[in-house]
């Protein structure tokens, strides 16, 4: 028995994988002790290896929209396993879903999957290299678009948890062409664009930043991006990794009414299973081979396990209501949290887009990277760990969105209100 418990089980996980994990942020580096070895996932809840429930606000990262091992997806996955788990040719299944999303972003004319988000903002970004025949590229401090070379400059998410401002193993000369600004600042975007006008192929941003902690962008600073790309001959590329069929059926273009020229696409996209995608206009998506010159490839992707649990992960998404019950949810929290704040006279605040959310303490404000990193990450800790022991699984990063999904109940959001008040009182009296 001692060597299947959780501790036993992370000490292998570290003499074989690096960190005892397959990605930098799943460690609790940046709130200390040992991850949780997790076992299951039923809903809105996720059971670690020794028995203890907890309500999960990760929800893998985003993906679970619809919470874990929703019965629709299981069906649909388990059918397309027995049918033959992977081609390296074209099926039906992956037509429709190119539809489906062209359905949910007209934008998107064309669309090619991949298998992760990271391949995605790398062949979008090649994409408008070729369409533009320029070579540099604009994004903006604290936005994650996975770990290609070139953007993995003053990234977020676990580089901003690692406070990584870079990372050994990319030549300067693979980022000496991004160039990087706030977010939220369109006269710095515009005086760049200005000075750089001939030579920008893109602008790749996360038009709601999730990797921060949840950053909205100001009014009409979405549209003022479109106005000077545009202007300047510049591709636009929504990163929608996180925001796309998250904060409105079509993603935060839909919700701001601001359309780019190139979107990516993943996590919610493939119903839990590994999945990117790019798309947009015809003309610049028909420059990919075997159509164009541009070389792009991928051996499981539109994989048909994916294919399968993504449209049904879809298709429920297509149901009248849904956002507005992510909505509501992520609304009900957000008041309650801020409530909470308020009433034990603890500086913080709660940024919230839809379903997404996130909880800086210290702090009056978050509107761009420098001012998330400003919060207190001590008290951040602390409340993590409360949370952990009150069966609530909140990110193990302050600069992480926690995610609901329609598995949430009210009485899991009034669970977690209930540990966050007993926290906050425990810490106003200490
Ligand atoms: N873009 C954004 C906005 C993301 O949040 C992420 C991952 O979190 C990525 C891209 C990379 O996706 P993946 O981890 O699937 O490579």
């Amino acid at each position: 028995m001692a060597n299947n418990s959780m501790k036993n089980i992370f000490a292998r996980a570290q003499a074989r994988i690096p960190g005892g994990v397959n990605s930098p942020v799943r460690s609790w580096k940046m709130v200390g002790g040992d991850p949780k070895i997790i076992a299951h996932g039923q809903g809105a809840y996720i059971l670690d290896w020794e028995g203890h429930r907890y309500i999960d606000y990760v929800g893998s990262w985003g993906p679970l929209i619809l919470g874990h091992a929703q019965a629709q997806v299981v069906a649909a996955a388990k059918q397309a396993i027995e049918g033959g788990m992977s081609f390296g040719a074209p099926t039906e299944a992956e037509v429709e879903l190119a539809e489906l999303v062209h359905d949910y972003f007209p934008a998107i004319e064309k669309l090619r999957l991949v298998s992760s988000g990271t391949e995605a903002t790398m062949s979008a970004i090649r994409l408008a290299r070729a369409y533009t025949r320029r070579s540099k590229i604009v994004k903006f401090d604290g936005c994650y678009h996975g770990h290609v070379d070139s953007l993995l400059v003053r990234a977020g998410s676990g580089l901003a948890t690692l406070a990584l401002p870079d990372t050994p193993g990319v030549p300067e000369n693979f980022t000496k062409d991004t160039l990087v600004i706030p977010y939220n600042d369109v006269a710095q975007l515009e005086s760049l664009m200005s000075t750089h006008s001939e030579t920008i192929a893109a602008v790749i941003i996360e038009p709601v930043c999730g990797n921060m902690g949840v950053i909205p962008p100001r009014l009409d600073y979405l549209a003022a991006v479109r106005k000077v790309t545009a202007k300047h001959g510049a591709v636009l590329i929504f990163d929608e990794v996180i925001t796309g069929f998250r904060v409105a059926r079509g993603g935060a273009q839909e919700l701001y009414g601001v359309t780019p020229d190139l979107t990516c696409l993943g996590k919610v996209l493939g119903g839990g299973l590994p999945v990117g995608a790019f798309g947009g206009q015809q003309v610049i998506m028909d420059l990919l081979a075997p159509l164009g010159p541009v070389y792009q490839a991928g051996t499981l992707s539109g994989n048909p396990v994916t294919v399968a649990a993504g449209l049904a992960t879809l298709k429920v998404l297509g149901s009248d209501g849904v956002y507005e019950d992510l909505e509501a949810k992520g609304q009900y929290l957000e008041e309650a949290l801020i409530q909470v704040l308020k009433r034990w006279r603890l500086r913080g605040t709660v940024n919230r887009v839809g379903s997404m959310l996130t909880l800086f303490f210290g702090v009056d404000s978050v509107t761009h990277a420098e001012e998330a990193r400003r919060c207190d990450q001590q008290r951040f800790a602390r409340f993590f760990h409360r949370m952990i022991a009150c069966g609530i699984y909140y990110p193990p990063s302050p600069f992480e969105a926690a995610f609901i999904s329609l598995a949430h109940s009210q009485a899991d959001l009034e669970q977690t209100v209930h540990c966050f008040e007993e926290w906050a009182q425990s810490e106003c009296d200490g």
